[in-house]
């Protein structure tokens, strides 16, 4: 067996040692005789499972007693919807629009209410975060809503929005865990976990309890009710069993580590390596404004399409996967998460280096 260096954007590389204590737990998880597949969500050992996987992520995070975590299905994409269904009292909410995502949450939110669009960066190709500092918010807003990193573009908001008093709500999808964050400048963070966390089919919600409650948009489904997971702490239906089991492993994974101040010292030395050399080349070049580049996902070009597809390829064939940049914006991509380790960057800053004098 042999695993490559993964640089994928999502589903993304996960722990080794999660992978292979997984493994061990496959057919027989902890003398139960049967897998964590094949378990009753309404079981002891299940409860057991996805308590702990609660606990420690609010001990990761610092979670305050007045927010609730649910473990999602649906994807972020669906929380698109979500949000709105059950935050646009007013019908009315404000979208900082730095990418596909934000765009696409900032559509959906169309079809609910009057989405305001605060601040873009699509002049430049979202190849920048905007001032957030002093925008023009209208007072009867419901919330303001980010992406606060942005996995196709590769920047990150250093510092969140000024909202002006108002209710913030952020996609955190691709940087979740990645480094501290102080929940309570938040109502609503939430992510997919298959960036940084675990498999595709989870999403997590952490949301301040006030806001939780039966006052939402009419027709909204049982489903996408936030109180309807609430009351049930996401036992509502069937959840995404093992998802969620891996996700705990992988919080455990990150207290072994030191927690997310350590995560984020990891991920900043892997961010320098890459962004040191991209500063130096003669050859690639990083497409995003320096103080807003993302320590996950790290966009480059060489400027020439056919040497972008040949670097892609040769760097494929020497085990480093999934550098193909997204498909609307061509060049490549480095994503490197929590779970990337740091010989992994080394690897492909010195596999560039040897491109780049091949190819002067
Ligand atoms: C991947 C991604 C999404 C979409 O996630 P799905 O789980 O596929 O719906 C949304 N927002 C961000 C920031 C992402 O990176």
């Amino acid at each position: 067996m042999s695993r490559v260096y993964n640089f994928s954007a999502g589903p993304a590389v996960l722990p080794e040692e999660v992978l292979r204590e997984a493994a061990d737990e496959m057919r027989d998880y902890r003398g139960c005789g049967m897998s964590v597949m094949e378990m009753s969500h309404r079981s002891k050992v299940y409860d057991t499972i996805i308590k702990e996987a609660e606990a420690d992520l609010r001990e990761l995070m610092n979670i305050p007693d007045n927010y609730k975590v649910l473990f999602l299905q649906g994807g972020a994409s669906q929380q698109f919807a979500a949000i709105p269904m059950n935050l646009m009292k007013n019908r009315k909410a404000g979208y900082i629009v730095t990418g596909q995502w934000a765009k696409k949450a900032f559509q959906e939110a169309k079809m609910y209410g009057e989405a305001v669009e605060l601040a873009s960066s699509a002049d430049e190709t979202f190849s920048y975060i905007p001032d957030c500092s002093d925008l023009d918010i209208p007072d009867d807003l419901d919330y303001v809503y980010i992406c606060e990193n942005n996995t196709i573009y590769g920047t990150k908001f250093k510092e969140l929005p000024n909202t002006k008093g108002h209710l913030l709500v952020s996609d955190v999808s691709s940087c979740f865990l990645s480094e501290p964050v102080d929940v309570t400048k938040y109502g609503v963070i939430y992510g997919g976990v298959q960036k940084n966390i675990g498999p595709a089919g989870v999403v997590i919600v952490i949301i301040r309890e006030d806001l939780i409650s039966d006052d939402v948009l009419p027709g909204t489904p049982t489903m996408l009710k936030y109180k309807t997971q609430a009351d049930a702490d996401s036992l509502y239906n069937t959840p995404p069993c093992y998802g969620i089991y891996i996700c705990g492993k992988v919080f455990k994974w990150i207290k072994n580590m030191g927690g997310l101040e350590a995560m984020k010292k990891h991920n900043e030395e892997k961010a320098k390596i890459l962004y040191d050399f991209l500063d130096e080349s003669k050859l690639f070049k990083g497409t995003v404004r320096k103080e807003d580049r993302s320590l996950m996902n790290v966009p480059f070009v060489t400027g020439d399409a056919d040497l972008d597809a040949k670097f892609v390829a040769e760097a494929k064939a020497a085990g480093f996967e999934n550098l193909k940049g997204h498909r609307t914006v061509g060049g490549m991509r480095a994503s490197i998460y929590n779970a990337m380790p740091k010989e992994g960057v080394e690897a492909l800053v010195a596999f560039m280096k040897k491109f780049e004098q091949e190819n002067a």
